[in-house]
């Protein structure tokens, strides 16, 4: 919960752009801010090779990767939140045995619930949704972005590539990532969780069993993104505004749900098809066809003719073959593009509803413990890319003190300017 929730999810309105105003959400426990856990973006990297293998209290979740319960009333509070009014109709989809969605009924060819599954589509149908976030403005940006995590350490077997693995190779290669995060894997491994956040990396979440979200009913769809997000408050302190659905199966029903719980859906351009290869979890495909896509999209940087936008890659920290690729051409990418979180790519400074929270953006770069500079302050009020601060009232107030900044230093450089052209 944050001290800047100033309207509740029942009475939501909607903003100058016709976006539902969506904001703090309320129905979380008062969850305090764990020790050794920062409470502000911090730029030291801490690379000690061991984590607490501690967990939550698991009494208080679903059990880990399994269907999450929705008969309590911490999630009744939530449904009770959302204006159903702003969900659309849209039919549950099925699942079949073989893990494949029945798409059998739904008419492709208009799409009307923006179905990503069958068309690939990231624009809403209805008025008050925003836009999937799914690739880098900026030619050149590589959004780093990596799923399922915190990879837990296995019970068996060897746990060489488990956390904080990946975190310290970030660390000592100088790179922040997004992390989408199950929620399963956040209570049975809290510690990952808050090495990742100390060390400046950004957390969304990635529901809790890792289901097809157009499957799941209304309850359910609350329910993954409830307990996920209980998690990561639990764990971390920070309350996430950002998530990305298990195969990018998400329509406008599901997104409308997630936005009225204070999520933005993201997606990405490029698939790097990791998760695909043989590992836990993992499937039959060649380590060497990933290595090519790999190859390709440098090449493609290289020549020029990657020159139209910016890119979000899908990789993944589910297993040993998927981190060992990860750090393997990590730092050939930092060679060729500009390695960044999306948050960075798309200015978002504040990806939790917790304000304190401030991190750097390619627009203002410069940003200390949690603070912006005055010089650069002005980054603040264009960071409404995600469509969601700009609806926050404590936002508000920051963005105008952040305007004002940098206006008076504009006018004494004019007047500067001018004395020296001796104009006046
Ligand atoms: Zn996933």
């Amino acid at each position: 919960m944050s001290a800047s929730a100033t309207q509740s999810a029942s009475s939501a309105s909607s903003t100058d752009s016709g976006i539902l105003a969506v904001s703090s959400p309320t129905w979380l426990p008062p969850f305090s801010v764990p020790s050794g856990v920062a409470s502000s973006y911090q730029t030291s990297r801490n690379t000690d090779p061991t984590l607490s293998t501690q967990t939550l209290n698991l009494t208080a979740y679903p059990e880990p990767w399994g269907t999450p319960t929705t008969n309590t009333p911490e999630i009744q509070n939530v449904i009770n939140s959302i204006d159903w009014d702003h969900v659309p109709n849209a039919t549950v989809r099925k699942a079949l045995s073989n893990g494949d969605l029945d798409m059998n009924g739904y008419d492709y060819t208009t799409d009307p619930y923006c179905w990503w599954s069958d068309s690939n589509c990231v624009k809403p149908k209805v008025s008050y949704l925003p836009e999937d976030i799914y690739y880098c403005p900026r030619v050149g940006d590589w959004g780093l972005t990596y799923d399922d995590g915190p990879f837990n350490i296995p019970d068996t077997g060897n746990s060489s590539w488990a956390e904080p693995n990946l975190y310290n190779f970030l660390a000592e290669h100088n790179q922040t990532a997004t992390l989408f995060y199950i929620g399963s894997n956040v209570v049975t491994f809290p510690a990952a969780a808050q090495r990742a956040i100390n060390n400046g990396h950004v957390i969304c979440i990635h529901t809790w069993s890792h289901p097809q979200m157009t499957a799941q009913s209304n309850e359910l769809v609350v329910a993954e993104l409830y307990w996920s997000l209980r998690a990561v408050k639990e764990a971390t302190g920070v309350t996430p505004k950002c998530w990305r659905p298990p195969y990018g199966d998400v329509d406008d029903r599901v997104r409308a749900i997630a936005w009225q719980m204070g999520l933005r859906t993201v997606l990405w351009d490029e698939d790097s098809n990791d998760w695909n290869m043989p590992g836990d979890g993992g499937g039959n495909l060649a380590p060497s066809t990933v290595d090519g896509y790999f190859e390709g999209w440098i090449e493609n940087r290289k020549n020029g003719s990657d020159n139209a936008q910016g890119h979000i890659v899908l990789e993944h920290e589910l297993n040993n073959s998927t981190v060992s690729m990860a750090e393997k051409w990590l730092p050939q990418l930092q060679q060729t593009f500009n390695v960044v979180t999306i948050q960075e790519c798309m200015n978002i400074s504040q990806p939790y509803w917790e304000t304190s929270w401030v991190y750097p953006t390619e627009s203002n770069p410069s940003v200390t413990n949690g603070s912006t500079s005055s010089s650069t302050a002005s980054a603040s009020v264009t960071s409404g890319a995600d469509g969601q601060s700009s609806t926050n009232a404590q936002d508000k107030t920051s963005m105008a003190v952040g305007q004002l900044v940098p206006s008076l230093q504009l006018f004494i450089f004019l007047i500067m300017t001018l004395k020296f052209l001796r104009i006046f």
